[in-house]
């Protein structure tokens, strides 16, 4: 077979060779062991939280050591494209700290190895096709589905591995009169590679993160441009890794097994490979088994839910360090205060295992972060959050900058601030009763209690309380409050002889606070007193008295 002639019939517009190529992207100018990674999505606008673990992996790889971390688009499948789905992922992983060197843009490029969309990549692609083509490695095929449905199902009444390869590989060995004719008439084809697996071979590949694996040969005559000049994921994978001069490749597990035909590729197109990092997928606990995240059930899948539920970004780049490396949390513990960048990030302590999303671990982490800002830091971030998803508190928070940052000043500071907000969404509940617009829900007082009782304490407060006092001479009234309405003022006296009283100064606390606050619980009472001021506390306290 003539095959520089096939190559010209198949690709006649391309010009170009694969040394143009080369020397057009040439090996990177980096230090020693700089590595070079690519996040590599297809432009449909969500990033999820495995997404986000890769893109974290490849962000510290390449920052780590000095490298180049790059955004590439898998476009190649239309379908599955979003308007604006370039920005909303170079938005959203902006928000997460994860900011690329190099690569696609909202409506460009920013970079010397590029496009780095595939679809604007097709010429670089059919080069290298044009090339196998010349070398006999690949060749047309013109089959049509129907033909292709009809051979596998031959091949599974027959119990035979199904995919076009050996005997079943109808084009593989057709004459060129034969290609000549299909493509006089116009009848559409793929492009192939001619494998030269196997069946049965098999050997060891390194895997940077499952380490030694056992890999199958690839047999298949696999598609590698599409019938229009588009290459699958698997050509592309190979040519743009190559030419864009990646060091490491970090993708989901669930490539693996296309790693054979990776290899075959790499391998017959002459390039050497990357190393791989194939990870572990992301899990979760549901009715005690593990599962996969799913887009559809999990809507914590979907990295925009802990952007809108208010868990600082922060709080979701830490929590995916303490999945990625173990010794993560204890080098959190020894060094509190230095950025997570500063942790000496590694694959090789990374689980070659799926790795469990735990959300309490999560939760918790957040409200450590949290519980460490400045009253300060806490506002501009509280409004930050609330001015995208809580419209009118954010009003109510910019209204009042000094009265919201008094209110988030309370537990805070200290050796061991209080740990109360897990999210910023928990902040419209958990400060909105101090103010007026929010104060509408309050809880009724227990029954136990004598409505008589309850504002006759109330109604006595007021006649005492002053603003000016500290919290010992506050705390002194409350509990004569008690005294002099039936509850016992001291509690340990209280639980010796509880039947000689109506009830404690615990009570009577919870009487003034329920007025006060709406609920049984919230922060320390003196102090939300104080905030309040006199106006509102003793208005509060009245306009109960008038409820009992
Ligand atoms: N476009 C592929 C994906 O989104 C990229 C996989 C890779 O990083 O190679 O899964």
């Amino acid at each position: 077979m003539d095959f520089e002639r096939l190559a010209e019939l198949l690709y006649p517009n391309i010009t170009t060779l694969p040394e143009d190529m080369e020397a057009k992207y040439p090996p990177r100018d980096l230090p020693e062991g700089a590595k070079v990674t690519r996040f590599a999505p297809s432009p449909t606008g969500f990033i999820h939280l495995g997404n986000l673990y890769g893109a974290l992996i490849d962000e510290r790889l390449a920052h780590q050591s000095g490298g180049v971390f790059m955004l590439r688009i898998e476009d190649t499948d239309a379908k599955r494209e979003v308007e604006g789905g370039v920005s909303l992922i170079i938005d959203m992983l902006d928000k997460f700290n994860i900011h690329f060197d190099e690569g696609a843009t909202a409506d460009g490029d920013n970079g010397a190895y590029g496009p780095y969309r595939q679809s604007q990549r097709k010429e670089i692609y059919q080069t290298y096709a044009k090339q196998l083509v010349r070398e006999g490695h690949a060749y047309p095929c013109f089959c049509s589905p129907e033909e292709l449905d009809a051979i596998r199902a031959e091949q599974e009444s027959i119990k035979m591995t199904p995919g076009y390869y050996g005997k079943w590989a109808k084009w593989r060995d057709a004459d060129i009169e034969a290609i000549e004719e299909k493509l006089n008439a116009g009848v559409p084809f793929v492009l192939r590679l001619r494998s030269q697996g196997e069946d049965g071979q098999s050997f060891k590949f390194d895997d940077l993160v499952k380490g030694k694996i056992d890999v199958t040969a690839n047999f298949i005559d696999h598609v590698i441009l599409k019938s229009d000049g588009i290459p699958d994921y698997h050509f592309a994978h190979a040519v743009d890794d190559h030419l864009m001069r990646t060091t490491h490749v970090v993708r989901d597990e669930s490539w693996l097994p296309s790693l054979p035909f990776h290899i075959e590729l790499f391998r017959t197109l002459g390039f050497k490979m990357p190393k791989y990092i194939h990870t572990a997928q992301v899990l979760k606990l549901d009715d005690g088994k593990k599962r996969k995240l799913s887009k559809r059930k999990d809507p914590e899948f979907a990295m925009s839910f802990f952007y809108a539920s208010g868990y600082p970004v922060l709080v979701t780049t830490e929590y995916m360090m303490t999945l990625l490396n173990s010794n993560f949390e204890e080098w959190r513990l020894a060094n509190p205060d230095l950025p997570y960048t500063d942790f000496p990030f590694t694959v090789k302590k990374m689980s070659p295992s799926g790795c469990l999303f735990d959300f309490d671990k999560l939760n918790d982490i957040s409200k450590t972060i949290l519980s460490k800002l400045s009253a300060d830091e806490m506002y501009d971030a509280s409004l930050e959050w609330a001015e995208s998803f809580a419209p009118d508190f954010a009003v109510l928070l910019s209204r009042a900058p000094e009265y919201s940052k008094a209110i988030l000043s309370i537990g805070r500071g200290g050796k061991k601030p209080r740990k109360d907000i897990t999210v910023f969404s928990d902040l419209p509940k958990y400060m909105g009763f101090f103010f007026d617009e929010l104060f509408t829900e309050v809880e009724e007082y227990p029954e136990s209690f004598n409505n008589g009782d309850i504002k006759k304490v109330l109604s006595d407060f007021v006649s005492v309380y002053s603003p000016d006092d500290d919290q010992n001479q506050w705390f002194d009234k409350v509990k004569a409050t008690a005294k002099d309405n039936g509850f016992c003022p001291d509690m340990k006296e209280y639980k010796a002889n509880p039947d000689s009283y109506k009830g404690s100064v615990a009570d009577v606390s919870m009487f003034l606070r329920v007025a006060i606050t709406g609920r049984q619980n919230s922060p320390d009472l003196y102090t939300v007193m104080q905030i309040l001021g006199y106006d509102k506390t003793i208005n509060r306290l009245n306009s109960r008295m008038e409820t009992l």
